[in-house]
């Protein structure tokens, strides 16, 4: 675990970045996002959140260097979702957060990407709204973005995609609302959030919908993060090949033709770096003049 900087220092730190930091006043709840894993995808203002807080409540996918900046002697209260084991329901992290607030905390509320992309901060902003406690919403870098760049998969690129879309593929069966069709027929690419349980009803149901099956489609597992994985294949083959590869969450699924626009850009980066070799090879040696 990375040293705690403490408190000093980082805010004099972001003062000369940002300006004043914003401050954190007592009774007062700050919802942000911490960004899809790497701690270098934190907001100065989160990171100003880290160091005022008092109360961190933050979710499974936090990342502990991102937690070990808190400010010495905050209480961390671990309020997360993990996969299939039984976790604290969204009505009690409310109350939890109002009620921290009430005993005149700071309560920083650190969600993974940013808190109002499948993050249900909109519904913590209602029940802190309806308490009357005051708020402030940290945006955040979103997985669906920011974990497609980490990975060379353009979100959008002239002549390929005009738009994105960000879809949950959480329990399609359960809540049977969304129109895989529908997406189908816009062409274009889907980026699939919790969607490596369903990927396979939901490939089945865009390929109903008509996208072909040979459409690109990738899974990015632990984007940004050391042990990140990228599978890369094609709509008929994804799920079957995500399931084989083992892929772990916290990941995700792209669907469409950027992330063919991915190979293209991996290669024309290795051309380049081949020509920026070859220039350093056939550059003037050390000891020789301008004269040679
Ligand atoms: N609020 C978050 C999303 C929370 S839902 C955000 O804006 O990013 C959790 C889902 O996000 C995961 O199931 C996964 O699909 C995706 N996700 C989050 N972090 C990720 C990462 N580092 N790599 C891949 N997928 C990620």
């Amino acid at each position: 675990m990375p040293p705690n900087h403490g408190q000093l220092s980082g805010i004099q730190l972001l003062t000369a970045l940002r300006g004043d930091p914003p401050t954190f006043a007592p009774g007062e709840v700050w919802l942000a996002g911490a960004g899809p894993g790497d701690p270098g995808l934190l907001t100065l203002d989160a990171l100003a959140g880290l160091l005022q807080a008092d109360v961190v409540v933050h979710d499974a996918l936090v990342d502990a260097r991102v937690l070990a900046i808190a400010r010495p002697g905050a209480q961390m209260q671990f309020a997360g979702k993990r996969g299939g084991k039984p976790s604290i329901a969204q009505e009690d992290i409310c109350a939890q957060l109002v009620a921290h607030a009430r005993r005149g905390f700071r309560v920083l509320r650190l969600k993974g990407g940013d808190p109002f992309v499948f993050g249900r901060g909109g519904e913590e902003v209602l029940a802190l709204a309806a308490a009357g406690i005051p708020f402030r919403v940290v945006p955040g870098v979103t997985a669906g973005l920011g974990g497609l760049a980490s990975v060379c998969i353009p979100a959008t690129m002239r002549g390929v995609n005009q738009a994105i879309i960000l879809a949950t593929g959480h329990d399609p069966d359960e809540d049977g609302t969304m129109d895989w069709s529908a997406l189908a027929r816009t062409r274009q690419p889907i980026v699939l959030y919790m969607g490596l349980r369903n990927l396979d009803k939901i490939a089945a149901a865009l390929m109903r919908g008509g996208l072909p099956a040979n459409t690109p489609a990738a899974v990015i597992a632990s984007a940004t993060l050391a042990d990140q994985q990228i599978l890369v294949s094609t709509l008929d083959r994804i799920a079957a090949e995500a399931h084989a590869a083992n892929l772990a969450a916290p990941a995700m699924a792209v669907i469409g033709d950027i992330v063919r626009t991915r190979q293209q850009l991996l290669d024309t980066c290795a051309q380049a770096m081949v020509i920026a070799h070859t220039s350093q090879v056939t550059a003037p040696r050390e000891n020789s003049t301008c004269d040679d």
